[in-house]
């Protein structure tokens, strides 16, 4: 395939670990310049010398995606560092399953900030930008759970349908209106990261467990996929994408 990535500036939310930490390397290593966002600094900065030690370009900020002013600010240092931006990986978010009943109200709330409104808060600061250049590419990491119900997953599901029908409505509308900004929505299923991590409920937090152990992937699979998305020609998109272990049934 063209190197269309060779060159394009992108921003990546959820940077530090997981599938956006497995992504920045992969990105830069094909010619991108990376701008690498998330909450935990140390992570960021070793992420960034990695790559800049392996003859890539990166940098990062911390950046809090519930927090509008921390979005803005990223997509300003992309903007100052490399004089452009050409894409967006809306990847941050959390996934504190637990049955209803169980009344965790808190971590509903939490996953509505980060997985719902960060996605809103990331489009606010770039879209401006995508307009006006009449370009730019969005990525974003919604889930198989934005694509079927389970127990367990009402809170965490719905966050992710939002993700799925605000990109599908984001394609319409800027095909309709001629911007040219292009989507690519990524469903992915049981990939190994840090994301059980956030589970409080133990019967859930085993169950997920269990699933991973036996089914969990490398982020890297997610990693080759926001790539190609970013080397797609720019009269081309692909804008669904459902990866996940071959074993398992989803
Ligand atoms: P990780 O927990 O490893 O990574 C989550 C990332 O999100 C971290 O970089 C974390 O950084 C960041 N993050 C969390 N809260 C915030 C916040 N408020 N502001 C900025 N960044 C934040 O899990 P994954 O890599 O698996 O998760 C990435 C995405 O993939 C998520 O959207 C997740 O829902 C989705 N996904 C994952 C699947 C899986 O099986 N792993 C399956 C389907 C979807 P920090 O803590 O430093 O802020």
């Amino acid at each position: 395939m063209a190197q269309n990535i060779a060159g394009k500036v992108v921003v990546s939310t959820g940077a530090s670990s997981g599938i956006g930490e497995a992504t920045a390397p992969l990105l830069a290593s094909r010619g991108a310049k990376v701008v690498l966002g998330a909450r935990r600094k140390d992570k960021l900065a070793q992420i960034v010398e990695d790559i800049t030690k392996a003859g890539g370009e990166a940098v990062s900020q911390t950046l809090d995606v519930t927090v509008q002013a921390d979005n803005d600010a990223i997509v300003d240092l992309a903007k100052d560092t490399y004089g452009r931006l050409d894409a967006i990986f809306l990847n941050a978010g959390l996934m504190p399953n637990s049955p209803l009943s169980a009344l965790k109200t808190n971590e509903w709330h939490q996953m509505v900030d980060v997985n719902v409104k960060g996605v809103l808060n990331g489009i606010a600061a770039v879209l401006p930008t995508f307009i006006e250049q009449k370009s730019g590419h969005v990525v974003a990491t919604s889930s198989v759970a934005g694509l079927k119900a389970y127990p367990g997953g009402a809170v965490y599901g719905g966050t992710k349908w939002f993700v799925r029908d605000f990109m599908e409505v984001l394609r319409m509308e800027s095909a309709g209106e001629g911007t040219n900004i292009r989507t690519a929505t990524i469903y992915p299923a049981a990939i190994s990261t840090e994301l059980l991590d956030a589970i409080s409920d133990e019967d859930t937090a085993e169950g997920a467990q269990a699933l991973y152990d036996q089914y969990g992937i490398a982020p890297e699979r997610v990693a080759d996929v926001v790539a190609y998305a970013l080397d797609l020609p720019a009269d081309t998109t692909v804008n669904e994408f459902t990866i996940g272990p071959a074993g398992q049934s989803w």
